[in-house]
């Protein structure tokens, strides 16, 4: 079979050039079609060449054809699975047949006058992984299909699937009802894990290849620049692997390691090779070898077939991006664009313009990631765990990301855009309102609660007075560590931390000490290859074992300070006596500063960050040798319920509203009060309304948060009443329920809880 040399076998280059030619040629929608029919039917020395399109209704639409009668054109459709050519769409493979009408497949349709061709082949026209058509070729002389010709046939049908989704075709009258681009209103509900209701554009971050940019002018040249990407895709991989130094973010040491695999697999590359020898850009040939992986592993139900599709779409997507060049495009954004991706880091987000970035959609994601934390801080909605929102999207198709319920709604019909651009307005007079909760916080039964902001990034201070918060229970240092290349020089340090204090005027800082290891990694900062990066080496573990990083750090913090008060604290503290050790590190420090004559802080409170349930119970240890302490929930419930954070199957798996993980935090108070030692929680628990207030009704008096939630809390804090709460809680922290939330929304109004954070609770 692969002996049979027909025209196309010989040249598939020349057929793609005049394709090139063709496009470039103004003419109708059909007129384009019927003349690419008959010039592939020429070049590859077919007697026909048809080309069937999908259909909303999901039938196949002959909308073009040479050798077939003409009046067949727009009139025979093909349901799903009829005939060879919905067998080739089902399948979403190629078929060939000597004899069409002994094939059990073949279906008669008379109007066509196929009768005398005998030689049938078809192949999918994929498009982003769908599919989106059918391209045939047909011949009377009985005899078998070369694997070369079905090659080349491919290869049409991936620079055919985007012509025929180019503008002028999809508009085209004769073409109406087609399902070429994705067209049909799509809602998917995830996760809310930034909050915000925004209206705009979807940019896929995923490279794509430009239709102009598919077809070679110099197929040796492709395949060079294919090679070279693919040894430097190689050592960028082996790079990460060897060095540890895995992007946030990125994919795991495990996946990494899949990517070394697959890009070293000869199918894949030699796939990708004949591509580009039968005429294709080495961005086309990456980008069709894709589509048709995808065709191939959405049919699959196993998932982990899925998995694999995912896998091997980022090595896909990495090498477009070693491609780079002129073909590939991700960085310009429209404005109000929504960025829709798999997953996302931190520091990504923080390369995109702001002032046209407006939400962000992931596949993945979970509510405490360091990208969801990022997007709080920059106000932007972020919804995540939207299995599959990126093959329904394309580029340009508009938006509505509701990070308020978690929901992405893709070509929205009319009266959804109208509910929703309601919506919109509502909240922002609920903004307003906030506006007038600017002064200090007191529920309705006269308790004040501090209202502290989180914060990472110099211009969330800003609008600290605006947004009525006490301070800034904790600002995340490490941010400005992991969007640098290099360790941040003392003076740069210094700077940023004496700005933060400048913005905060008389309002108190608590600066949080280098939070680095795990799944935060600044690029030159030690790192090691760890089986369990949340249990690793990080945070205070990294200070204490490498303190050059840590003392540089606490230098600057003096520095920065200019005899001002200064509070800051330690993230991590596992055992009292790594609590007494930074605090040894830091008088050193400051012994250091005297000595040199630097001015000293006016006044120094140390805390420690409560992150592990084992320092719960060894608080009593401690609590001497600190100023203040800070739970940090995030971490502190990820340990309690041993759940990765990272991992959206299990990161909002359990509710630290059950009674157990209450308990703990209520102890975690006790102690602290009956030591008088200040007490405040910075995780995203004191972020929700509901949570908020079971933590104020088990005591706690200051919470910390990241800034959009500020308004929202306060405005619960000061229709909540704390004693009736607390009383309804004390009675219930033994109960066997896995969780208190049923209870506590069933109560609502009569457990002391105002209608918002009733309203706000349902979700974990
Ligand atoms: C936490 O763990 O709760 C916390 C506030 O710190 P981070 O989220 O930065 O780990
Ligand atoms: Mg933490």
């Amino acid at each position: 079979m692969d002996d049979v040399k027909t025209p196309s076998a010989r040249d598939p280059r020349r057929l793609l050039k005049r394709m090139r030619e063709l496009m470039a040629v103004q003419e109708n929608a059909q007129a384009r079609l019927d003349h690419l029919t008959a010039m592939i039917a020429q070049e590859a020395g077919w007697d026909v060449c048809s080309i069937y399109l999908a259909r909303q209704s999901n039938a196949l639409e002959l909308c073009a054809t040479f050798g077939l009668k003409p009046e067949s054109v727009h009139s025979v459709r093909l349901q799903p699975g009829e005939g060879l050519v919905g067998l080739v769409a089902r399948r979403a493979r190629p078929l060939s047949t000597s004899n069409a009408r002994a094939h059990p497949a073949f279906s008669y349709k008379p109007e066509t006058g196929e009768e005398p061709f005998n030689t049938f082949v078809g192949v999918p026209i994929l498009r982003g992984g769908r599919m989106v058509g059918v391209l045939t070729a047909q011949t009377s002389q009985e005899r078998q299909v070369g694997v070369d010709e079905i090659e080349t046939l491919q290869t049409v049908a991936m620079v055919l699937a985007e012509i025929v989704a180019s503008g002028d075709i999809v508009e085209a009258e004769e073409m109406a009802g087609l399902d070429v681009r994705q067209s049909r209103p799509e809602r998917f509900q995830g996760g809310a894990y930034s909050g915000g209701v925004v209206q705009g554009v979807a940019v896929l971050f995923e490279p794509h290849v430009e239709s102009t940019r598919l077809i070679a002018e110099d197929s040796g040249a492709e395949e060079e620049r294919l090679d070279t990407a693919i040894n430097s895709l190689r050592a960028s991989i082996d790079e990460m692997l060897d060095s540890g130094r895995i992007p946030f973010g990125g994919p795991t040491r495990d996946v990494l390691q899949a990517y070394r695999m697959f890009a070293h697999d000869r199918g894949w590359m030699e796939r990708l090779r004949e591509a580009v020898r039968r005429g294709l850009t080495a961005e086309a040939a990456v980008e069709r070898v894709r589509n048709e992986n995808r065709a191939r592993l959405m049919k699959a139900s196993d998932p982990t077939f899925r998995e694999r599709l995912h896998d091997l779409e980022d090595l896909a997507n990495r090498l477009l991006r070693h491609l780079e060049g002129d073909g590939v495009h991700m960085s310009d954004l429209p404005d109000n664009a929504i960025i829709i991706a798999r997953n996302i880091g931190p520091a990504e987000l923080l390369e995109f313009d702001r002032e046209k970035l407006k939400g962000i959609a992931l596949e993945e994601g979970s509510a405490s990631s360091h990208a969801a934390i990022v997007a709080k801080a920059l106000r932007i909605p972020l919804v995540g765990r939207l299995e599959g929102a990126l093959d329904r999207a394309e580029n340009g198709d508009p938006v509505i990301l509701d990070g308020e319920f978690g929901i992405l709604h893709i070509r929205p019909q009319p009266d959804v855009v109208e509910t929703y651009e309601e919506r919109i307005r509502l909240l922002s007079e609920r903004r307003l309102s906030y506006a007038e909760l600017r002064g200090p916080a007191v529920t309705k039964d006269g308790v004040r609660v501090g209202v502290h902001m989180n914060a990472g990034l110099l211009i969330e201070l800003m609008g600290l007075d605006e947004i009525g918060a006490d301070g800034v229970g904790l600002f995340r240092t490490e941010f400005q560590f992991m969007v640098s290349e290099t360790l941040p020089r003392l003076s740069a340090q210094a700077a940023v931390y004496k700005s933060v204090l400048d913005a905060a005027g008389d309002k108190p800082v608590v600066f949080r000490t280098l939070d680095l290891g795990g799944d935060k990694v600044a690029p030159f900062a030690p790192s090691t290859k760890e089986p369990n990066p949340a249990l690793g080496w990080r945070a205070i573990r990294m200070g204490l074992d490498r303190p050059g990083l840590l003392r540089y750090q606490m230098r600057a913090l003096i520095q920065a300070a200019e005899g001002r008060p200064l509070q800051l604290m330690f993230p991590m503290i596992a055992a009292p006596w790594e609590m007494r050790a930074a605090r040894e590190m830091l008088d050193r420090e400051i012994r250091h500063a005297k000595h040199a004559g630097h001015p000293i802080p006016s006044e120094l409170k140390v805390g420690m960050m409560l992150e592990t349930p084992g320092m719960a119970w060894a608080l009593e240890h401690v609590i001497d040798t600190v100023d203040f302490v800070s739970v940090g929930a995030n971490d502190l419930m990820q340990y309690f319920f041993a759940a990765d954070r990272q991992n959206t199957r299990v990161s909002d798996r359990y509710d630290v509203l059950s009674p157990s993980a209450l308990d703990l935090l209520k102890r975690i108070n006790d102690v602290c009060v009956a030591h008088d030692t200040p007490v405040s929680v910075c995780g995203e628990v004191a972020a929700k309304p509901l949570e908020a207030a079971v933590l104020i009704a088990l005591g706690y008096r200051s919470l910390s948060m990241a800034s959009g939630s500020i308004g929202p809390v306060k405005k619960l804090i000061s229709g909540l009443d704390a004693e009736k709460l607390g009383t309804w809680l004390a009675s219930r922290l033994e109960s066997p329920a896995d969780s208190l939330r049923p209870l506590l929304l069933e109560a609502g109004e009569d457990a002391g809880l105002p209608r918002e954070a009733v309203e706000n609770g349902r979700a974990i």
